[in-house]
């Protein structure tokens, strides 16, 4: 399969990048990867994403996002690309279902993943009372005591998303102050169901098929105490999904993709947007701010490639 424009992504960077390379004629090949919407599509309401009066769900706005860019021709392809040739032009991807595609410029969104505890318990008990996803699994959680790891903002709007469902949810976080953004705080310390664990880490989550506890140590008397728990939410950050392109493109320290503010990677036609490249913002409005940019460059880009072959057509055609 050949496509003059390849995704790797489907989060709001993918989609966007998708909307505008589909309006440009140039029927986007969009590989969704393991999670299809991206990150945003696991997260339960977005209330921060113009345009939106009231919260939109974070599904239902990935998936608008993709039936947008599909109406202008952005075409999908449920895969996990394995390997990445970007050692010249067409770019070569290989599939997990074994296809071979081939694009004359690639634009990488593969966004970034929940970062693991790395405690004992958590890999065994993984989908038994360990997720990192509120959205899909809150529900199954009614009436039951959950725990919440971290004090960012997806730490608290998945824990106040969680309380529609559970009898009782504690935050642990290592500090003594949440780094989530005011609102967030003010409506998390009036919610009567939870209550915070300060200053601890989690050591280990416990249970043999299900999760029954979690053992935690305060990290300034160095106290250990277990905390009976139905669930575990570890939301302590994200690890940006490069390691296809390790010794390929330039990485920044943390594993990150080094592109231009005009998303240009050090390889010609090759574009980064969205959380593979931003530690800071990693906002779905600005990956979808930074699709955009790719899109368009991917654009232009393609457009000097065709300029400059007629060019060399031209003169061939003179000297003959
Ligand atoms: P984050 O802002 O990086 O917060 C991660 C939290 O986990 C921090 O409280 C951090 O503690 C803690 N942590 C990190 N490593 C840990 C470890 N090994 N053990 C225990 N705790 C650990 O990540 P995020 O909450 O996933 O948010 C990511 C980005 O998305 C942010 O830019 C955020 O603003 C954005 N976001 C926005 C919204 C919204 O606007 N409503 C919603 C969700 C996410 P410290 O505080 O001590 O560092």
């Amino acid at each position: 399969m050949h496509s003059k424009v390849v995704i790797i992504g489907s989060g709001p960077a993918g989609l966007t990048a998708a909307l505008y390379a589909a309006r440009a004629n140039l029927e986007p090949l969009v590989i969704r990867g393991l999670q299809p919407g991206g990150l945003i599509a696991t997260t339960s309401e977005v209330e921060n994403y113009p345009g939106f009066v009231e919260a939109i769900g974070g599904f239902e706005l990935a998936d608008n996002m993709e039936k947008q860019a599909a109406r202008f021709g952005a075409r999908y392809m449920d895969a996990l690309v394995e390997k990445v040739d970007l050692s010249q032009r067409p770019f070569r991807l290989l599939t997990d279902g074994g296809e071979e595609v081939t694009a004359e410029t690639l634009i990488i969104s593969t966004g970034a993943s929940p970062r693991k505890l790395g405690v004992p318990g958590e890999e065994k008990l993984a989908n038994r009372g360990v997720s990192y996803c509120a959205t899909c699994d809150g529900f199954f959680f009614r009436g039951k005591k959950v725990v919440v790891v971290g004090g960012g903002n997806s730490a608290l709007d998945e824990s106040l998303f969680l309380t529609r469902y559970v009898s009782e949810l504690t935050i642990v976080h290592r500090r003594d102050a949440l780094r989530a953004d005011p609102i967030l705080q003010e409506r998390i310390f009036a919610n009567p169901k939870v209550n915070f664990v300060w200053d601890s880490v989690v050591e280990e989550i416990l249970g043999d098929d299900k999760v029954t506890g979690v053992r935690v140590r305060n990290v300034k008397s160095g106290e250990t105490s277990v905390i009976a728990t139905d669930g575990v939410f570890p939301y302590i950050g994200h690890i940006p999904n490069t390691w296809l392109f390790k010794g390929q493109l330039e990485l920044d320290a943390n594993g990150y993709i080094i592109a231009d503010h005009r998303t240009r990677t050090q390889i010609p036609g090759v574009f980064a947007a969205g959380d593979v490249v931003d530690h800071v913002y990693r906002q779905a409005i600005t990956a979808a701010g930074e699709g955009c940019k790719a899109a368009m460059e991917a654009v232009w880009f393609l457009g000097e490639q065709e300029h400059a072959a007629k060019k060399a057509a031209e003169s061939v055609a003179a000297l003959a």
